[in-house]
């Protein structure tokens, strides 16, 4: 391409990147320096034996840095760094992972990046090496991220850098949950400050309570698309001005208010310090809520009356609503928006309380809290839920937002979630299909007919791939097992020839884990077998969401019960890492909530990728994915009584597992693979495959809602 083509090195923050990569290079030995600047953008983590090259560099280092390659290279002992620099095959494939990356970011954007799409979230699940999630929603914005990379579409995300981001889980004896964050140091992630022309760091400021609470603008490559994270732990900030940007979620509103204006606010700002002129914003859940109200501040300091300047930005504006539960619908009372960001409001032209109208359902009831799902609906020119479902369960939520317009006429659309498919299709699988698909098939990923193929795959190498997937998760959960009451080690082993059954998630109380055990003697009596099955769970509760931790609790009260002891597993620390290998590792994948309260899930549709099944409820995703022949559902039940629910869904859970799912499983003739299991496997990857995946979503995101040419 002509030097003229922009790529993402268009963006600020480039050079700042490179010099970081040039410092970390000048400490390697002279054959390594290249593998500095491989590891200052993430595209490694999806490019085909990309984690590999670092891993191989040291794999004991590498676990130990968590996966993250600027810690390897910095950290690295120098005999490793001096052994793997005479290492001519890694060296050989080092060089081709450069060589990839390089063409890779040199290809043309798929439409003008003069004015890109703005991707707004509070959370990101990138790489489990840059812990800034809590759980489905930020990983699916990395995954959006991911794939806006590979389609080469101009996107750029806005997010917080927190310092104590994802914690990490530790369960004791007794089955409670505590929590430990390690405190993120932005130096040896593979970011960089943005600086400005006086090589000074760029900042913005929002006026939160009475006061100017800066930010520094740090950036994080992911592909084609710069990700860029704003920090209030800078020097010029009070201590408590510092603490915004301090946790993810943290459980102080206050606090939690001040970051969703740092983001929302504060993002646009830190777009127009980087000389970015938003396209579209897109605003990933209501945290982003405030970012249009930025941009309608900027007309009307040109002199636009409020109701005009909020239209154009409302015009320039989309938003994805994530969740129907509550607390994912968060409120604030006018004391204490005005207490945080009342000066902010100011700027506006209408004063706070013609803004706070605007995420009111009733405007005029001023007793009424805000809403940041309200304000987003209104100050934005499309919403979608994300999936049929849910999009279903919007329109119904939110009717009362546009009176006098039957449900179905409420102006909430869908775009039903995906995963991206080289992250989370596990190497054995995509070697599979590498082999069977035809070339370039990820290219092709959204298309029905590209997955025909499967049909003809042979049985045995399908089934292969599925035992060494199998045998690999029980490797690693052997020696990850929680040890229950006793804490001693070790947990029974997993047996790499049973069925092996996943149900990893947050423990929310919608998600229903206490479905598994409703009635411990059926379980033990199906896990027992013959032929039986073992369990492999993990979940992370919110810090504090008390009730999730009392199910949790619960639930592993039962794990040294004799009767389960020996096949049921707990993972701790459910994150990308542990996922990432359940996902890949699990026979049957269940999905068990509360009917209507999952807007999507996801981790099914990773699950499915690899050759898993899912059994699940009919919500979410699964309603609209589930057509008879690749998956289980459990029956809806015609009543809303959670109790009556409860029942009736463990009973149909149960039924499943023991009538159908082993059944199937175990039907073998002599010693190959289970005929009818391995149809439906290849039912399962035909029929979702080509929908559940990010670039179909993306390119509905492209056409439907951003509504680029
Ligand atoms: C995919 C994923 C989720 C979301 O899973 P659900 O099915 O939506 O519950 C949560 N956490 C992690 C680490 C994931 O990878």
């Amino acid at each position: 391409m002509t030097a003229a083509t922009p790529t993402a090195a268009t963006w600020k923050g480039q050079a700042d990147l490179e010099r970081a990569a040039r410092s970390l290079a000048s400490r390697l030995p002279p054959e390594l320096r290249g593998l500095a600047h491989v590891a200052y953008n993430y595209r490694w983590s999806w490019a085909p034996r990309g984690p590999e090259v670092f891993r191989d560099l040291d794999p004991e280092g590498w676990q130990a840095v968590g996966e993250n390659p600027v810690r390897l290279l910095l950290e690295a002992p120098p005999e490793s760094l001096r052994r793997a620099a005479g290492d001519r095959g890694l060296l050989e494939r080092a060089r081709a992972l450069e060589e990839t990356l390089r063409a890779d970011l040199a290809r043309p954007f798929a439409a003008s990046p003069a004015r890109p799409v703005i991707f707004l979230c509070a959370e990101y699940g990138v790489h489990p090496s840059l812990p800034l999630y809590s759980g489905g929603l930020g990983v699916l914005a990395g995954d959006v991220l991911k794939e806006a990379s590979d389609r080469a579409l101009p996107l750029v995300g806005v997010g917080l850098l927190y310092r104590e981001g994802t914690f990490h889980q530790r369960v004791d004896a007794s089955g409670s949950q505590r929590e430990e964050w390690f405190e993120v140091d932005p130096g040896r992630l593979p970011a960089a400050t943005v600086t400005g022309e006086d090589g000074r760091p760029l900042t913005v400021s929002v006026r939160l309570w009475g006061r100017e609470v800066r930010a520094r603008i740090w950036r994080v490559d992911v592909g084609r698309v710069p990700l860029y994270l704003l920090d209030a732990a800078v020097p010029e900030n009070a201590p408590e001005d510092r603490s915004v940007t301090a946790r993810l979620y943290t459980g102080d509103r206050r606090l939690r208010l001040a970051q969703y204006a740092l983001l929302g606010m504060g993002g646009v700002r830190a777009l127009r310090a980087l000389g970015i002129e938003p396209g579209v914003l897109h605003l990933n859940e209501g945290h982003a809520s405030f970012a249009p109200l930025e941009l309608a501040r900027e007309a009307v300091r040109r002199g636009r009356p409020f109701g005009e300047a909020l239209d154009q930005a409302r015009g320039r504006a989309v938003f994805t609503t994530h969740t129907p539960v509550p607390a994912g619908n968060e409120t604030y009372s006018s004391e204490e928006l005005r207490d945080v960001l009342g000066e902010e409001l100011e700027g506006l032209g209408v004063g706070p309380e013609g803004v706070f109208a605007l995420g009111r359902s009733g405007p005029e009831d001023r007793a009424e809290p805000v809403g940041l799902t309200v304000l987003g609906i209104r100050a934005t020119r499309a919403t979608n839920g994300v999936s049929r479902r849910h999009g279903q369960v919007a329109r119904r939520m939110w009717q009362h937002l546009f009176p006098g317009r039957p449900e179905e006429e409420v102006p909430i659309g869908e775009v039903t979630n995906g995963v991206h498919l080289p992250t989370w299709m596990a190497p054995p699988m995509r070697a599979l299909l590498d082999r069977h698909l035809g070339p370039e098939w990820t290219e092709r990923a959204a298309h029905p007919a590209t997955w025909e193929a499967v049909e003809a795959i042979p049985d045995e190498e399908l089934w292969a791939v599925r035992c060494e997937l199998r045998a690999e998760l029980v490797a690693f959960a052997r020696a990850r097992a929680w040890g229950g009451a006793a804490q001693a080690p070790p947990r029974p082993g997993l047996d790499p020839h049973l069925l092996t059954v996943g149900f990893a998630r947050r423990v929310a109380a919608y998600k229903r884990l206490h479905l598994l055990v409703h009635d411990p003697g059926r379980l033990a009596r199906l896990l027992a077998g013959p032929p039986g099955f073992q369990l492999v769970v993990a979940g992370k509760a919110h810090p504090s969401d008390e009730e999730a931790k009392g199910v949790l609790r619960r639930v592993l009260s039962l794990w040294d019960d004799p009767r389960l002891a020996g096949r049921v597993v707990f993972l701790e620390d459910y994150d990308l890492a542990v996922a990432r290998r359940l996902v890949a590792g699990c026979d049957l994948w269940l999905n068990l909530p509360r009917p209507p309260l999952e807007a999507s899930g996801t981790s099914g549709m990773k699950a499915a990728l690899n050759g898993a099944l899912n059994l699940s409820t009919l919500d979410g995703w699964w309603e609209e994915a589930y057509d008879g022949t690749n998956g289980w559902a459990v029956a809806a039940v015609g009543t809303s009584d959670p109790e009556a629910q409860d029942a009736h869904d463990a009973e149909g859970l149960y039924g499943l597992l023991g009538e159908e799912v082993l059944p199937l499983f175990h039907d073998r003739a002599g010693n190959g693979p289970p005929a009818g299991w391995v149809r439906r496997i290849k039912r399962s990857l035909a029929t979702l495959g080509p929908r559940y995946n990010a670039a179909r979503m993306l390119d509905e995101y492209r056409t439907r809602v951003y509504r680029l040419p």
